[in-house]
């Protein structure tokens, strides 16, 4: 499976030498790039028709990989002394003599942290085996680090441009709370995957996240200098769209909408993340829907955001009275998101739509009134109808995705 496009990161190979991943196995260094490279896809072939849980033998690796069989056993042998397979087992054969050896994945072979920044004054933190199993999670606190700034849904006023004010987000808590889970660890890590309302870079800076109040954060690079391991940061919504891919059986086309404390849809075509001319593919939450709406953080009147997010709806929520008058709210909201997306849905021919945020606003009633008002608008006879679910991986689709984009960079594995 090939999801979204390969990013090259500088210095790659020596920061994935010091975490315990695969690039210090060869035997020359970065400069030598050829044999390196083949090396490493060797790896990463003979890792992918393992993953997640397949055990085979030395000689099926070289007919699925392509790989001679010498290739495979010195690959095998590599990642074996890695820690990173495993032998267990032998094939059954009814041909005479010694039964071939299986190896397959070592789950627990290395430690995974992947961290969601999407949640308002929440950290939420992961630490996952190489199969996407999670063994501890953690959140931290954090509204008090950012008292004073306020949120799409509020009727917000404070400047949402500026960069370094001391009400945005600082890096030590997050820091800390993946130390102290890379500390549970009893294995090497592979790296850190970390998912972030804004809009990313490929470096892994995020240019702007008004949200956390960063502008121009070199993230990735800040947080490899402090945890000296492998880190990818990816837009949250892409991160959970990822993760449903490659976790929760999700297809491969897909739209992910995030309703947070803004809101952000994830795109997924033929496997490949949409990122679009300058990475804001996916920041609908600022398109204009009624122009005489309320006035948003970002000096617009009646964005989306101002109209489907949580914050929006737990107010509206709160003010109902009663469950028809609840059941109203959530029923304009999906209604509002649902003529939002029927273009997009039109125009890609996706049929697959997961929607994240909190329960029970996430519900049958929200997903129910987006699902019909797409399909009564867009379903025809040259066009499928839709189907909209709540995310298959629940609250952890972000988690899982920074966990699948470590795998990714780090083992070529999904
Ligand atoms: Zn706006």
């Amino acid at each position: 499976m090939v999801v979204a496009r390969e990013v090259e990161h500088k210095g790659m190979e020596s920061s994935v030498a010091r975490a315990g991943g695969i690039g210090h196995l060869g035997r020359r260094g970065p400069h030598s790039a050829l044999p390196s490279d083949i090396r490493k896809s060797n790896r990463a072939a003979v890792l992918k028709a393992l993953y997640p849980d397949q055990w085979r033998s030395r000689a099926d690796l070289a007919k699925i990989t392509g790989l001679s069989k010498v290739s495979v056993s010195d690959v095998v042998g590599e990642l074996i002394e890695a820690g990173l397979l495993v032998e267990g087992g032998y094939k059954s054969s009814s041909r005479p003599g010694k039964p071939a050896v299986l190896v397959g994945i070592n789950a627990g072979g290395r430690g995974l942290v992947a961290v969601d920044l999407s949640e308002a004054g929440r950290v939420s933190a992961i630490l996952a085996d190489l199969t996407g199993k999670i063994l501890e999670s953690s959140q931290i606190d954090v509204s008090s680090a950012q008292r004073g700034r306020g949120h799409v849904g509020d009727r917000m006023v404070s400047d949402s441009s500026s960069s370094s004010d001391t009400s945005s987000l600082p890096l030590e808590p997050v820091i800390r709370l993946c130390r102290t889970l890379i500390g549970k660890s009893s294995v090497p890590m592979l790296g850190v995957g970390v998912a972030t309302p804004g809009t990313v870079s490929d470096s892994g800076e995020v240019l702007a996240a008004p949200n956390l109040g960063w502008t121009n954060l070199k993230l990735a690079d800040e947080l490899r200098q402090a945890l000296d391991l492998p880190v990818f940061v990816s837009n949250d919504a892409d991160s959970a769209v990822f993760g449903e891919r490659c976790f929760g059986a999700g297809p491969a086309n897909m739209i992910l909408v995030q309703l947070a404390r803004g809101v952000g849809a994830g795109v997924l075509i033929d496997d490949h993340i949409v990122r679009g001319t300058s990475c804001v593919a996916g920041e609908i939450g600022h398109v204009v829907i009624d122009e005489n709406g309320m006035a948003c953080a970002c000096g617009k009147r009646g964005c989306l955001e101002t109209m489907t997010s949580i914050p929006f709806l737990r107010q509206r929520l709160a003010d109902a009275e009663g469950q028809a008058d609840r059941d109203d709210v959530l029923a304009q909201a999906g209604e509002v998101l649902g003529a939002a997306l029927s273009m997009p849905v039109a125009m890609t021919n996706i049929t697959d739509i997961a929607i994240s945020g909190p329960e029970p606003i996430v519900g049958k009633m929200l997903l129910e009134s987006v699902e019909n008002t797409i399909n009564d608008r867009v379903h025809s006879r040259f066009i499928d109808a839709v189907i909209v679910h709540a995310t298959r991986l629940g609250t952890n689709a972000a988690l899982l995705g920074g966990v699948a984009c470590v795998l990714r960079h780090e083992l070529g594995v999904l």
